[in-house]
Parts: C-alpha cells; sequence; structure tokens
C-alpha cells in the first residue's frame, strides 16, 4: 500500500508566475521612469526599453511552449530580466541605470520567496559585477560597498526562502495530519472522493468489515481492539499492492482503491489478506463487498458487503458484473 504524496496547498506556478510577471512590470515602470526623470529618453534607450518587454514576452512564451513554465526555476526570469536590463540601460543611459540599481535588491528578494534556500547566492557573483559596472566604483570603493551589498542581497534572498521552506515543511505535516487516521497510520476518508475519482470506472473498490467486532470488545477489552485495528491496518497496507490505497473508512471498517483492477484480481487481493490476517490468530474475520466505478462504487460495496454479512460473514462478494456476484 502506498499512501499518496502529499498534495501542495501552496500556490500553484501559475499564480507564481503571475507574482513574478508582476515584480517585472513594476521593475519595468521603474526604468522607464528614470530614463525619463533623468532626462535620457533619446534613439538608443528607447531601443532597450522596448526590448525589455519583448525579451520577457518571448521568454515567457519559450518556457511555456517547451512545458518549463512548471518549474520552480522558470520563475527566476522575472528578477533576472530587470537585472540584465539595468545593464543594458546602463550603455545608453548611465544616469537612469544608477538610479534604479535598488531594484537589483527587489530582484534578489523575489528569488527569495520562490527559490529554495541558497538558490540566491548563486546570483551574488554576477550582481556584484552589474553593481561595480552600473556604479563606476573605483578600488576602494569597491572593497567596501560591493561585500556590503552583497550581505544585503544574500539577506533578501535567504530569510524568506528559509521562511517558505519552514512553511511548507509545516504545511506538508498538517496536510498529512489531516489525512491520516491517528490510530492506525492509514489514510482517512478526508480525501477519498478525490482518489476515487482518479481510480475512474476501471477502479475496484473493497469495503471491509471486521466481524463481531463489538463482541471482540466486550469480551477482551477496547485496547485489545484498538491493537486488533492497528494489526488489521499493518495486515492491509502490507498484502495490497504498493498503488492501491488504504483507507480506515471509520470504526471497523476499511476501505481498498485499487485502481485499474479486474474482479479476479480484487479477489486475489483480498484473499492475500484473509491468509495473512487468519494467520494473525486473533480469531477475527472480515466481510467485505467489492465493486466498481469511482464515486457511486463505495454505495455499491456497501450493499455487497451487507450480503457477505447476510450470508454469514467471514466471506468477500465481488461484483462480477456478469450477473451473479462471485463469493470467495
Ligand atoms: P458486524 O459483524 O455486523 O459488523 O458486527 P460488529 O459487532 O462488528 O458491528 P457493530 O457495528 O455492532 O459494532 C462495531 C463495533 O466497533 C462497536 C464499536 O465499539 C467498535 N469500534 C469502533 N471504532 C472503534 C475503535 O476505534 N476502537 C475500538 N476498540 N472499537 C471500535
Ligand atoms: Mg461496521
Ligand atoms: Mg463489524
Amino acid at each position: 500500500m502506498s499512501q499518496t504524496s502529499v498534495p501542495s496547498v501552496l500556490d500553484s506556478m501559475s499564480v507564481w508566475h503571475r507574482r513574478g510577471s508582476l515584480h517585472f512590470a513594476g521593475s519595468f515602470v521603474v526604468l522607464v521612469l528614470a530614463t525619463i526623470v533623468t532626462g535620457s529618453v533619446d534613439r538608443d534607450s528607447v531601443v532597450v526599453l522596448v526590448a525589455v518587454p519583448l525579451l520577457a514576452a518571448v521568454s515567457a512564451s519559450v518556457l511555456v511552449l517547451t512545458g518549463w513554465a512548471d518549474r520552480q526555476w522558470s520563475l527566476l526570469m522575472w528578477p533576472l530580466i530587470p537585472c540584465l536590463s539595468i545593464g543594458a540601460l546602463d550603455f545608453v543611459a548611465p544616469q537612469a541605470a544608477d538610479l534604479v540599481m535598488g531594484l537589483v535588491v527587489l530582484s534578489f528578494l523575489f528569488i527569495g520567496v520562490s527559490q529554495p534556500p541558497l538558490w540566491g547566492l548563486w546570483f551574488v557573483a554576477p550582481a556584484a559585477v552589474l553593481y561595480e559596472q552600473v556604479l563606476d566604483l573605483g578600488v576602494g570603493d569597491m572593497v567596501v560597498r560591493v561585500p556590503i551589498a552583497a550581505v544585503v542581497w544574500v539577506v533578501c534572498s535567504e530569510v524568506p526562502a528559509r521562511l517558505v521552506e519552514e512553511l511548507r515543511r509545516k504545511n506538508a505535516s498538517l496536510v498529512e495530519l489531516a489525512t491520516t487516521d491517528s490510530l492506525t497510520g492509514l489514510l482517512n476518508r478526508s480525501r477519498l472522493e478525490v482518489h476515487l475519482d482518479v481510480a475512474g470506472p476501471a477502479g475496484a473498490v473493497a469495503l471491509i468489515d471486521l466481524d463481531h467486532f463489538k463482541r471482540f470488545n466486550d469480551s477482551h477489552g477496547h485496547v485489545a481492539g484498538d491493537v486488533a485495528l492497528m494489526d488489521f491496518a499493518t495486515v492491509l497496507a502490507s498484502e495490497t499492492r504498493s498503488h492501491d490505497l488504504v483507507f480506515r473508512y471509520g470504526g471497523e471498517e476499511f476501505l481498498v482503491v485499487m485502481a485499474n483492477t479486474s474482479p479476479e484480481e480484487a479477489a486475489l487481493v483480498l484473499g492475500r489478506v484473509r491468509e495473512s490476517w487468519r494467520g494473525h490468530g486473533s480469531g477475527l474475520t472480515f466481510s467485505a463487498g467489492v465493486t466498481f466505478g469511482g464515486a457511486s462504487a463505495v454505495h455499491g460495496a456497501d450493499i455487497l458487503l451487507y450480503a457477505a454479512k447476510a450470508a454469514g460473514r467471514d466471506r468477500v462478494v465481488v461484483d462480477t458484473a456478469r450477473g451473479e456476484p462471485a463469493v470467495v
């Protein structure tokens, strides 16, 4: 049995690309304003300023068309293009470039919130070259100002990157807590509908109920009952296949979703569970109903489970889709 990977509850890549494009647009507006304010509007600077959004549009299109826009590193284009633009502007409108050099800090901030920790460090050296080129620092100034700027850039990228990483970890454990049954460690039913939809019509659903469990509790005590539930969960988890999903449906009821599974294969899996559980020696048996067909299958499995109970328990009733359900 495999627990599905924890779904991300953090924002999707498209939301991050939207934020990145806003960061880019804001930086671009500042670039244009700086060019106007410093009186640097001439043919060359207009060419640079037209080329900047074109470069962004082409880069974004390439990323989308090649499918790379889904990768986290693709977000780097949004902070990197403004920095390249400052470098280009420095050749045609040096005063304007001087004025907007502070935007580099915002780019490091964006790298921090959108990339894993340490990624910002890769950009410190190129940013230092840009800093030196734009501000035309002498050696004395460079030795003092570049390290200070580098520290600011590292702090601006590393602090948010580590906070986001921490948030991601906490989110993952919250999702795990919310989707896991605390007694057995199996999945609880909170995301069952989603998994049933994914399994689709060819997915088998087995609803399993321990027989006379109340009697077991009454004679052995609830603590022993809890241990039996945990043991049964372990048997279920180990005897189902790696791609099957095992849920504690409630009380002493369990549910297995088996994607792309024939009635024969489903019966085989449950037969294995029965053999293994028998060997466990608690004396408890189980009944089960197995049907197919997404979300509605649970209701069908419930009906067959009751049929198994009515027929004397300790059996599995499988919907064969050929008329009569099979009893195994
Ligand atoms: P049947 O064969 O018809 O399913 O009979 P049953 O006794 O198993 O079913 P019934 O619904 O009468 O009783 C279910 C019992 O499961 C009653 C309840 O106390 C027990 N149970 C439910 N959840 C837990 C649990 O978490 N721990 C323990 N120890 N018992 C539980
Ligand atoms: Mg029950
Ligand atoms: Mg029962």
